[in-house]
């Protein structure tokens, strides 16, 4: 009742600290009109920013946006959710960066299935923590059918378990984790004299091509791995990592004595969204007993594609990272590992008493055993919904969608001479730049590179568009990441005049009167 005091029509003071009202706040038994009426109230402000949004940004800048959350006395409580949804208009929802609008083209960000949303709310509610049955029940089982469904899907086999996480950076960590012991164990068990696990550590390695995610490395300082780890295996134009170029890494390392640890295969690089060729990596892992890790991050998503046969070979991995709020079209976070075979779970396995005591081991499923966090979200209920609201097939068309709308866009821009595209994609990323007219002069280089690094900074602060840039062979390349089904044809078009057109003004600014002649105008002119 007490909090229908302080809604915006009745704005009594708050009472004392420590009294009935403070507890009004509390989601429970008979307080529900409040928690319906405030869930309700936020869903509104949000439903009215996706309505009206015309640009996916604003443009402010942190200078101008900074003294807005400065300002805000986290001391002085505003005592109701339209006072606080109003301040957070200011704070947040006017210039928060919406991946929903089609032209936000930039990271690996979807636009998420309205079944997903729904349960995010009620996981919230009802918060279940999934690291023990006692904790969570049904949310146990819930998330125990998604992975065998992915694992299913991926085609690991009987023995296949897994479980959700984070992101895929946890994801690939746990998997390195899995694998370092795996191959701890192996080293000391063929040696004539074990070894101390402290002299195989620093002959551990992880090989993994040029373009693979950042994360493999973090997870290897992290795994007290030493700092020549990782092995960076070339690809080939198309970004893909080399067979061949492994096998000759794998020779090195033998003749040095250093042992293999895993091999990370990647299916979807975060820039080019190259998939390795995993079934010629799968023989050679399998022809030399290593350890493979495909990080699926991104390209899971084909799991429900017509496109599944790229993913072909993945079925050999040891482990594969699925990053659902990648491809999935999933809120962040959902994401998972899994693994071939279950019984290599338990290197993540630590007993409390308190928590999941041994002796239940056999009879009480924890989550817990199998993860590197305790408390942990129902992440998956957001994956359940999805498929039980609109099924696998209809994820699969969106993301269909996306990779077609991808196809299309790369044939505009290699028919465009004003840009240049680094590979054909595989999957839903363009990697391209401006150029100062057909024929680049290599002096003109730098100046090249700073009006496409000028143009996307130019048009993201306009807010009329989103996009990424990234480091190619030394030289700035804009990037688009298509993940919205929304996105047309138009859209993209429309990004890349403004692109254009800022790298252009940009140059005719800057390039210095004996290079201004490369300049289309100029040449025009001539
Ligand atoms: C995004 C990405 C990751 C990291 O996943 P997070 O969910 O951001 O932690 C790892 N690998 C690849 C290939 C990715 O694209």
């Amino acid at each position: 009742m007490s909090l229908l005091a302080h809604s915006p029509e009745d704005p009594s003071p708050r009472s004392a600290p420590g009294t009935e009202d403070d507890r009004s706040y509390l989601l429970g038994h008979a307080r529900t009109e409040f928690y319906q009426r405030s869930v309700t109230e936020g869903v509104g402000r949000v439903a009215a920013k996706l309505d009206a949004a015309e640009r996916p940004f604003t443009g402010v800048t942190p200078a101008e946006l900074a003294p807005e959350v400065g300002r805000v006395d986290l001391d002085q409580p505003l005592g109701d959710s339209a006072a606080a949804l109003d301040e957070l208009e200011r704070v947040y929802l006017r210039d928060a960066v919406y991946f929903h609008h089609p032209r936000y083209l930039a990271h690996l960000n979807c636009p998420v299935v309205i079944p997903a949303v729904v349960a995010e709310a009620v996981l919230s509610a009802v918060n279940s923590s999934l690291d023990t049955w006692d904790q969570s029940a049904g949310g146990t089982l819930i998330e125990r059918r998604l992975i065998d469904w992915t694992a299913q899907r991926l085609g690991l086999g009987r023995a296949a378990d897994g479980i959700f996480t984070s992101g895929g950076t946890q994801s690939n960590l746990q998997a390195l984790l899995l694998a370092r012991e795996e191959a701890c164990r192996l080293e000391r068990k063929n040696a004539a004299v074990p070894p101390p696990r402290s002299g195989v550590l620093p002959r551990l390695r992880i090989l993994t091509s040029e373009c693979s995610h950042f994360s493999v490395t973090k997870a290897a300082m992290l795994l007290g791995l030493d700092a020549e780890a990782v092995v960076s295996v070339p690809c080939d134009q198309d970004r893909r990592m080399l067979p061949v170029a492994l096998t000759h890494e794998l020779e090195r390392l033998r003749q040095a004595d250093l042992v293999p640890m895993a091999v990370v295969a990647t299916a979807g690089t975060t820039d080019f969204g190259s998939i390795d060729p995993l079934p010629e990596l799968a023989r050679v892992c399998r022809d030399s007993g290593i350890w493979l890790h495909v990080d699926a991050a991104y390209g899971c998503g084909l799991l429900t594609s017509r496109h599944r046969p790229l993913l072909d070979g993945i079925e050999e991995a040891d482990s594969v990272t699925v990053d659902y709020h990648k491809s999935f079209f999933q809120p962040v976070s959902s994401s998972a590992l899994l693994v071939r075979d279950h019984t290599t779970l338990r290197h993540a396995t630590y007993h409390a008493d308190y928590l999941n005591p041994a002796r239940n081991a056999e009879r009480v499923p924890n989550q817990v055993d199998k993860s590197l966090q305790t408390t942990r979200r129902f992440d998956a209920l957001k994956l359940w919904m999805t498929l039980r609201v609109m099924g696998a097939d209809a994820v699969g068309r969106l993301f269909d969608q996306v990779l077609e709308r991808t196809a299309a866009a790369w044939e505009i821009l290699t028919a465009d001479p004003r840009f240049e595209v680094v590979t054909r994609p595989q999957l839903s990323t363009l990697v391209f730049r401006w150029l100062p007219g057909d024929g680049t002069d290599p002096a003109q280089a730098g100046l090249c590179d700073r009006a496409n690094l000028h143009a996307r900074e130019a048009l993201f602060a306009s807010g009329e568009g989103v996009v990424a840039s990234t480091v190619v062979d030394d030289r700035h390349y804009l990037k688009f990441t298509l993940l919205n089904p929304d996105t047309e044809l138009s859209d993209i078009t429309a990004v890349l005049e403004l692109l254009a057109e800022h790298a252009g003004a940009y140059l005719a600014r800057h390039a210095t009167p004996d290079r201004a002649e490369l300049s289309p105008g100029d040449r025009q002119a001539s």
